[in-house]
């Protein structure tokens, strides 16, 4: 990247227009030149957003940050416990790590100038999805041109999607610094830590962690000490380092929620043919999905147990295929001729035929079909990641707010993960330009938790209660509800409105 810095750059090397913006900036928000009781902090000293953690997400804020005309003023830094990550050159066979984006997670890549080194073909498209259920003969096919749209989102690796938003960061953050690798050693916040601030969030998480060091700063900022010692001090953190965010924890602030005791097992595979369809198929150990990645390729993700992820973390290509096959493909339990699936439906018993013929029942673009033929992992064998239910009780404090993972993580049965912090850097990144232009100080609490937590929380809560929903209808594997379940999914399917109503909210998310 063009201006990427080891460390932060020595403010004496800005120029004096960069400078006199600085210090307009600084005047419009109320920034202190401020002078502590360890030592003066002249304004240079001072950064205006310190982001910890520039995988996709912390990206995105800065990003967003540097391509509206308010923020682009404001000095950021980057900092990431990882060495800088090397420019994106696809290789032969795409990475196993992919994430579908929405179109609401895409318009989020447009605003932060990164789409054009993401669109397709450096990503793939896909204009069709089909839920199936291996319990009943229920199914959803949805094609995008049933609402006008000709796709329904993208998949894209996630190292490509970084690269693209560090990249855009970078080119138009005039005043934006990174700093690779770099550790956090400690948060100093400007009160006691979580406990002075009124919580609407008992949590009862897992991860209190020291809540602060009590310090009350004489500025009123936040400070980051870093490994080598030196002192960052900031008007605000954005706490974007993922699911075990340590700043979160340094922050005092807890979690709730709970691990599936499943794993997400991903590999790159090799089809019979390329598809523009993401299948997913829902098997009594959860869903596993077959997304269509660059070049012809496909990415599996495939939750199940441990044990499992384990085997099939082993298995040769051959050995892979055959078992992605058998869970894409065996039919559900069939029935003898003149017996049937379901006992009784009660009042719905005149539903029975669509029920019994769940496949056949719908047609044209909305009918049945078949996924392509897995031929074997490419280019390594599968990984398996563990996945959870984990939201922080609160996203903000003062001086303080959580973006991305750091915030919420979720199952990744709907590929929502990244489109909600997507999402959480499009509302923050709004909350910061509205304070700049209204003279308020970025890091205010009350700024902080009206425009970027409460509407976040809302959309994130929306969102894990319907993944929840699904996950558990789709656990059940007694006979008589699967049937329920496989009728509810062609009724689904035949009736346009309703499907299409799905449609739009899994594709626009909660980015
Ligand atoms: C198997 C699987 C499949 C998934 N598929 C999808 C999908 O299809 N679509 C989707 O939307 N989501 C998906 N997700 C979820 C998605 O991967 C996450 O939501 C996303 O990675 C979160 O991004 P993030 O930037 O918040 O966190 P991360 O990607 O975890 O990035 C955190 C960054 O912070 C850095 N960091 C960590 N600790 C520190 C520290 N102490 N100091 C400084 N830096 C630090 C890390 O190096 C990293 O760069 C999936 C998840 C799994 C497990």
């Amino acid at each position: 990247m063009r201006r990427l810095s080891h460390r932060i750059t020595p403010s004496l090397s800005l120029s004096y227009c960069d400078a006199a913006r600085r210090a307009l900036v600084r005047a419009l928000c109320n920034v202190p030149s401020a002078t502590t009781a360890n030592g003066a902090h002249s304004p240079d000293d001072i950064y205006d957003v310190v982001i910890v953690g520039g995988g996709m997400v912390g990206a995105a804020v800065a990003a967003l940050l540097g391509t509206n005309r308010l923020t682009s003023q404001l000095r950021v830094a980057v900092l990431d416990v990882k060495p800088q990550p090397t420019r994106f050159r696809p290789s032969a066979v795409p990475d196993l790590r992919v994430s579908t984006v929405t179109p609401g997670g895409i318009e989020v890549l447009r605003r932060a100038g990164a789409w054009e080194d993401i669109r397709p073909p450096i990503a793939a498209s896909f204009a069709n999805m089909q839920v199936w259920d291996s319990s009943s003969r229920g199914y959803i096919r949805w094609d995008a041109r049933d609402t006008g749209a000709d796709q329904m989102g993208i998949v894209a690796e996630n190292t490509l999607l970084q690269a693209a938003l560090l990249a855009a960061a970078e080119r138009n953050g005039r005043n934006t610094e990174f700093v690779w690798p770099a550790e956090v050693r400690a948060l100093r916040l400007p009160y006691d830590g979580a406990a002075a601030v009124p919580s609407d969030s008992a949590g009862g998480g897992d991860d209190g962690g020291d809540g602060g060091d009590g310090l009350k700063l004489p500025h009123g900022l936040a400070e980051l000490v870093m490994g080598d010692g030196r002192v960052l001090t900031t008007r605000l953190v954005v706490a974007a380092d993922g699911a075990a965010s340590r700043v979160r924890q340094m922050a005092g602030l807890r979690t709730w929620g709970w691990g599936y005791g499943q794993r997400g097992l991903v590999a790159t595979v090799s089809t019979a043919e390329p598809s523009v369809t993401a299948w997913q198929r829902f098997l009594p150990t959860g869903p596993l999905a077959l997304l269509p990645v660059r070049d012809g390729y496909s990415n599996i993700v495939w939750t199940t147990t441990p044990q499992t992820a384990t085997a099939m973390e082993a298995m040769s290509a051959a050995e892979f295929a055959a078992a992605a096959n058998k869970a894409l493909r065996d039919p559900p339990p069939s029935t003898a001729p003149g017996t049937s699936l379901i006992p009784s439906l009660g009042p719905l018993e005149r539903l029975r035929p669509l029920a019994e013929f769940g496949r056949n029942s719908g047609s044209g673009s909305n009918g049945f079909q078949d996924p392509p033929l897995v031929l074997g992992w490419a280019g390594g064998p599968p990984r398996s990641f563990p996945l959870q239910l984990r939201q922080a009780g609160r996203y903000t404090l003062p001086r303080l707010a959580l973006v991305g993972d750091a915030a919420h993580a979720v199952h990744p049965l709907a590929g929502q993960g990244v489109n909600l912090g997507f999402g959480d850097a499009r509302v923050l990144a709004e909350a910061l330009a509205g304070a700049v232009e209204t003279g308020m100080d970025p890091g205010d609490a009350r700024i902080l938790h009206k425009d970027y937590e409460a509407p976040r929380r809302r959309a994130v809560l929306t969102m894990v209660a319907a993944l929840d929903v699904i996950k558990r209808v789709f656990e059940v594997q007694a006979p008589g509800f699967a049937a329920l379940r496989g009728l509810g999914l062609s009724l689904v399917n035949a009736a346009g409105p309703v499907r299409n109503g799905l449609m739009q909210y899994a594709m626009l998310g909660q980015a």
